[in-house]
């Protein structure tokens, strides 16, 4: 990187102070809403954040008001946001910072449920001032960029560990979570994967990748291969109930969730419904079949527990992962639409 630290600190920070995005967890900022945003963001877009993040505080405003309520109330809040690990950690989070305090260092943090170094990091510096810098994807994309680095990394993992240290001398001690977000506000609006917007970057004359003319090529991640898999799935309507599958609460990924069961291989004949969608590294084509409780696939799963028939009228009540409330309102809805 070019320049001098203190100048390119000063030259981010005040272009951030003039340019930073309005979000509702920057509005008179507390620690439990940079708790509740970090939770929220891992994974997920801002845009989509935007209105959970709001239901979320009206229902429940502080740490208390969570550890208050029950898991099934805390999973119905946050239906349709997706890795609803997330949702669990943050409900077992409130329980213990209620019990037992706000941690002080990030070392505290850690210990709390679904809190890793970056989230232990960004809640430290923004909301409890720690000069504890923070490296996401952005971040990264940022500093491979200033640094001219052509290194191909092997993963997220080996990039964050080889730009600790200049994120370490950059960070500024007086403003740290300002510093941070601010990095990470340039990689989001300015610095973007495609197409940098270098013209209007405050960092420009620091910037060693745009010095050379190839910012654009940088950082090099090597590709990952995407899996690609189909599931089935048994849509199973009988007398205005439907067959759901509930998970246990001990299930690794979608405990006290229901969804529509998983059949052991894609019957013959055209599915219903057809989805695909990524989840990590995976490709998954979701075919929703429509079968008779006699079809012979439907008799071998039906002894499976934690399967449940549900009435209709009290579809709504039961904790579905958003996806799935998602393609069992469109077929209700195509099902209606053709007895009319
Ligand atoms: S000059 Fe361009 S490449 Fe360099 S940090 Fe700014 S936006 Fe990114």
């Amino acid at each position: 990187m070019r320049g001098e630290t203190r100048s390119f600190r000063q030259r981010l920070l005040t272009w951030f102070d003039e340019h930073r995005r309005s979000l509702p967890w920057r509005t008179e900022p507390t620690l439990y809403k940079t708790v509740l945003s970090e939770f929220m963001l891992q994974q997920t877009r801002v845009e989509t954040v935007l209105p959970y993040f709001e239901c979320w505080l009206q229902r429940f405003p502080d740490f208390a008001a969570l550890a208050a309520a029950s898991e099934e109330e805390v999973l119905r809040q946050w239906e349709g946001l997706g890795y609803y690990a997330r949702a669990r950690n943050l409900h077992r989070l409130a329980k213990a910072v209620d019990q037992e305090g706000v941690p002080q260092d990030t070392e505290g943090w850690r210990r709390l449920p679904g809190i890793g170094p970056y989230t232990a990091a960004a809640i430290g510096s923004i909301a409890q001032g720690l000069p504890e810098p923070v490296i996401d994807g952005n971040v990264v994309r940022v500093l491979t960029r200033l640094q001219n680095d052509a290194t191909e990394f092997g993963s997220a993992e080996a990039a964050r560990r080889r730009f600790l240290p200049l994120a370490r001398e950059l960070i500024d001690p007086a403003r740290p979570g300002a510093f941070n977000e601010a990095l990470m506000e340039l990689g989001a609006t300015t610095c973007r994967k495609h197409r940098p917007d270098c013209l209007l970057c405050p960092v420009r004359e620091f910037c060693e990748g745009h010095a050379a003319g190839r910012a654009d090529s940088l950082p090099r991640l090597a590709r990952k291969s995407t899996r690609r898999r189909t599931v089935a799935r048994l849509f199973l309507l009988r007398d205005d109930t439907l067959l759901l599958e509930e998970y246990p609460a001990d299930a690794p990924r979608l405990a006290g969730l229901a969804e529509l069961p998983e059949l052991p291989e894609p019957p013959p004949g055209k599915p219903v419904l057809t989805r695909t969608r990524a989840i990590s590294s995976e490709s998954i084509r979701e075919e929703i079949h429509a079968l008779s409780a006699s079809h012979p696939m439907v008799k071998k799963i039906l002894r499976r527990p934690g399967l449940r028939t549900v009435p209709l009228r009290e579809l709504a009540a039961v904790s579905l992962s958003g996806p799935h409330r998602r393609w069992i309102t469109a077929l209700l809805a195509e099902r209606k639409s053709g007895q009319a």
